[in-house]
C-alpha cells in the first residue's frame, strides 16, 4: 500500500532528525507532495497512527502540503514550478513549449517538536 511506504519514509526521516536534535516529542509533521500524488491525508494519518501506536511519535499530526505543478521546458530543458493552472512560460528562455512533469515525490518539510 502506497501510504504505508510513505509512513515508513517519514519515520526514517524523523528518526534521523531525532538523533541529531534530541527532541522528545513530535507534534506536527509537515509533508510536501507533488500535485499528482494520490496520497490521502486521512489514510496517511490512519497508517501513521497505527505504525506509531507504541512509540514516542504517538499522537503526532500529519499535514500534507501539495506543491504546484512542475514543468520542463522542451526548448532548453529547464525545470521549474508554476502555481497557476494556465500553461506557463519558461523562466529561462521564455518559450511556451513546456511539458508538465509527473511528480510523485514526497518530502518531509518540517517537524514541530518539544
Ligand atoms: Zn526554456
Amino acid at each position: 500500500m502506497h501510504e504505508l511506504s510513505v509512513v515508513d519514509g517519514i519515520l526514517r526521516v524523523v528518526e534521523i532528525q531525532k538523533r541529531k536534535h534530541r527532541f522528545s516529542r513530535v507534534k506536527l509533521i509537515e509533508i510536501i507532495c507533488g500535485k499528482y500524488n494520490c496520497l490521502s491525508e486521512d489514510n496517511l494519518q490512519f497508517c501513521f497512527d497505527a505504525a506509531t501506536e507504541s512509540s514516542s511519535l504517538k499522537g503526532a499530526r500529519l499535514k500534507i502540503v501539495r506543491r504546484g505543478e512542475d514543468y520542463r521546458c522542451a526548448a532548453c530543458n529547464a525545470e521549474f514550478g508554476a502555481e497557476s493552472e494556465s500553461l506557463p512560460t519558461c523562466p529561462a528562455c521564455r518559450s511556451t513549449d513546456v511539458i508538465p512533469r509527473m511528480d510523485y515525490a514526497v518530502y518531509v518539510r518540517s517537524l514541530e517538536v518539544e
